[in-house]
């Protein structure tokens, strides 16, 4: 039976037919999602064991990794007496001594191992204990080479030659995938092990190998001295001698080097079209920049702009002014004054007869931005108006006819922008603040609400300029680099249950003062399963036996509209002296007033949401406060979050350290931002390997808009952005 299709790229030849592998095993790897013999040449090792020099026993040097070759002379589980550990013990001899290998809690390893059999074992030697001489290696990776005279079918074996001979009995060194060389380590799931995956790994690259087409242009390779992509593929999984077991393990490798910059190559070349076809678009709204109002605005606004404000407003002026469509990005610490930004936009827009509207993630922040900034753009005779979900059926219906009929020329709203039901007469703008809440499809939607108009993305999740370039390739970036003048630093401090007196007896003092405190909880209500000390009963208790004589208020996001504005405006007013929340406060509340945090739990959340939060205080001149409270037991990762927290007020800092920490995939959550998954590259660790590969797509763009010379990068470039 020909099982391989004469039309299918014989790198998608299903995993089910690779020699070794069968129906069974193929659902195996469709779990960890390799359907086809790309997908595992692609399924790279996490890490490398360097097998390659085979010690005598008598040669081992305590605390280094060694590997020897030896024969199983006795093996037992032994039970410890003080916790029940079960620990599975086995003696390896060779004719220059002996060795004791030990696992814990694998019991099932008895199975395995038979006395007489040659095994190979890798791992770290210890001396064994005070009194017993002797040596002994915990957990090692192992082979089993021989079963009683009969060599393991899987082990390829190669007669080498022999080695070692100076003990007078000669030890055969024989070649195979898991001995003697560095082996490559695979992530094991249950029923496929790394020895298993290594295996038809091999198998795979002993087929394929041949077939794969290397689609990057020659003078890219050269140019960026790349090794070829077959030697490449090869050598990720079955390193050649002599190559450096450290840059193996950390994924810089030139093999690594090449695989990574492939699939950054693919991703900048994927961005450099998107804003190629953005830039072609028909043309956009071509607004009067200069008119009366922006200056006017300056003048009403109780502050004078940053310098960072001022060029921000000047670049998206530049844009405004062009006939193409505005795609802009505004980075901007918490705090940074973004609001006013986009306001500066929209009136321009507006003065040009064109409507402007701003989508918050949560219908406080809408709120609030309709709240702050009605009386500004009221004194410049722009008409606006709040769209949100949770008004009234009345008030909807007669907003969205003001919208529709052109009367609202700024409109301030939620996601509710973005339904059906809502017609503009003439959207112009559209701004979209604190994107990262959003996903990628609300900015396409909302495009869509308008004849091309002028896109305006705010964010406070500001990452490193060029990974940002890199990464929002398709967009303009501005910085606001600059925070308001006369800002007081944020003290922030961890405090433990027992100190919690001492995080009260402040909140108390800031009140006494004059200022307002937020406490944050991470939930609603008290859920069974977890001791969280929710946000209703907690209020509770802080009005009846905390702070009796304080005015003490509860927010949260299941609250209808009308009660969570009331709250709001209280708050805002200085009628509440604590606010409870959950984190419905987390993005946009500006109350320069509050000046102290409280948030609880705060080892559950993550690094950008804690940045955030505390972004709520540090608003007005006053000092201010941030008190992380925790529980123990805190994991590693909540250790690090924390102490980045306390030592940092540094937006951008903090967002490296969550990237650092969470890792790519997760900090962008790259689903919802809609860019491909990386299996090779690693954004931060390759961040000069992006920028090389971003100049690179963007010139061979430039040269050649539709890779009609390169017909196998356009297919590659296509199924990576479609997966
Ligand atoms: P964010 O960038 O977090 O959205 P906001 O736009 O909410 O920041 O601004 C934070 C606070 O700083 C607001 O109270 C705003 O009125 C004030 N603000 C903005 N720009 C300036 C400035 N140039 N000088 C003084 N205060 C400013
Ligand atoms: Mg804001």
């Amino acid at each position: 039976m020909d099982r391989f299709q004469k039309d299918r790229p014989v790198l998608e030849t299903p995993i089910q037919y690779i020699k070794g592998v069968g129906p069974r095993r193929r659902d195996l790897f469709e779990m960890i999602g390799i359907k086809n013999a790309g997908d595992a040449i692609y399924c790279l090792p996490w890490r490398y064991e360097d097998r390659s020099a085979i010690k005598k026993i008598s040669e081992l040097i305590p605390e280094k990794e060694e590997t020897i070759i030896g024969t199983v002379s006795a093996s037992d589980v032994v039970v410890t007496r003080r916790r029940g550990l079960k620990i599975f013990e086995m003696a390896v001899s060779d004719e220059t001594g002996i060795i004791y290998a030990k696992w814990f809690n694998q019991p099932y390893l008895k199975k395995l191992f038979r006395n007489g059999q040659k095994v190979m074992l890798s791992g770290k030697v210890r001396s064994k204990g005070f009194h017993t001489y002797g040596l002994e290696m915990e957990n090692p990776g192992f082979e089993i080479i021989e079963d009683m005279g009969k060599v393991k079918d899987e082990v390829k074996v190669e007669q080498l030659g022999t080695r070692n001979s100076e003990h007078g009995t000669e030890v055969e060194v024989k070649e195979s995938l898991h001995m003697g060389r560095i082996v490559p380590i695979y992530h094991e799931t249950y029923g496929l092990n790394s020895r298993r995956i290594r295996h038809i790994i091999k198998e795979i690259l002993d087929q394929f190998l041949d077939k794969v087409i290397d689609p990057m242009p020659d003078r890219i390779t050269v140019e960026n001295r790349l090794i070829p992509l077959k030697e490449a593929i090869s050598n990720v999984h079955f390193p050649t001698q002599g190559t450096d077991i450290d840059l193996l393990n950390r994924g810089e490798s030139e093999a690594h080097r090449r695989l990574a910059f492939d699939e950054l190559f693919l991703l900048e070349l994927g961005l450099a079209i998107k804003k190629m076809a953005a830039s072609n678009e028909e043309k956009g709204v071509r607004f009067n920049v200069d008119g009366p109002m922006s200056e006017r605005l300056i003048e009403i606004l109780s502050f004078r702009p940053t310098n960072a404000q001022l060029r921000v407003i000047g670049e998206i002026k530049k844009d405004m002014s062009s006939h193409h469509p505005m795609n802009r990005l505004i980075q901007g610490d918490v705090g940074s004054g973004k609001t006013i930004v986009a306001i500066a936009a929209m009136v321009i827009a507006s003065e040009n007869g064109y409507q402007a509207a701003m989508m918050a993630p949560t219908e406080i922040l809408a709120e609030q931005h309709n709240i702050n900034m009605k009386k500004i753009i009221d004194s410049l005779g722009i008409k606006s108006c709040l769209l949100i979900n949770g008004m009234g059926q009345k008030e909807k219906r007669e907003t969205l006819k003001k919208i529709a009929d052109g009367e609202a020329g700024i409109i301030f709203g939620t996601h509710a922008i973005i339904q059906e039901e809502v017609r503009f007469k003439n959207l112009g703008l559209a701004v979209i603040d604190e994107q990262h809440k959003f996903g990628v499809m609300q900015r396409a939607t909302l495009k869509k609400k308008g004849y091309n108009p002028d896109i305006l993305i705010m964010t406070a999740t500001p990452i490193p300029r060029t990974l940002a370039l890199s990464l929002y390739g398709d967009l303009d970036i501005s910085v606001l680099d600059e925070l308001p003048p006369g800002r007081s630093p944020i003290e922030t401090r961890l405090f433990y249950e027992s100190k919690r007196d001492e995080a009260y007896s402040i909140i108390r003092r800031e009140v006494t003062k004059g200022g307002q405190a937020y406490i944050v909880y991470p939930l609603i209500e008290e859920s069974e399963k977890s001791d969280l000390k929710a946000a209703l009963t907690m209020t509770e208790r802080l009005k009846s036996a905390i702070f009796p004589d304080l005015s003490i208020a509860l927010i949260h996001g299941r609250m209808k509209s009308g009660e969570k504005e009331e709250v709001m405006s209280q708050f805002i007013g200085g009628k509440i002296d604590i606010l409870a929340a959950t984190t419905v406060v987390e993005v946009g509340i500006d109350v320069p007033n509050a000046t102290v945090m409280l948030i609880e739990h705060a080892e559950r959340f993550g690094l950008a949401q804690l940045h955030q939060l505390r972004g709520r205080v540090g608003r007005g001149s006053q000092g201010s406060y941030c008190m992380l409270m925790v529980s123990y037991p805190l994991s590693e990762e909540a250790k690090k979050r924390l102490s980045v927290m306390v030592r940092s007020q540094d937006g951008f800092l903090i967002a490296e350290e969550d990237l650092k920490i969470r890792g790519p995939g997760e900090f962008f959550g790259t689903r919802q931002s809609g860019l491909p998954e990386m299996r090779v590259a690693n954004i931060i660790r390759d961040a000069s390997l992006l920028e090389r590969a971003r100049e690179e797509a963007l010139k061979l763009i430039a040269e050649d808009p539709d890779l009609s010379s390169y017909p196998e990068l356009a297919a590659n470039l296509n199924k990576k952005w479609k997966e």
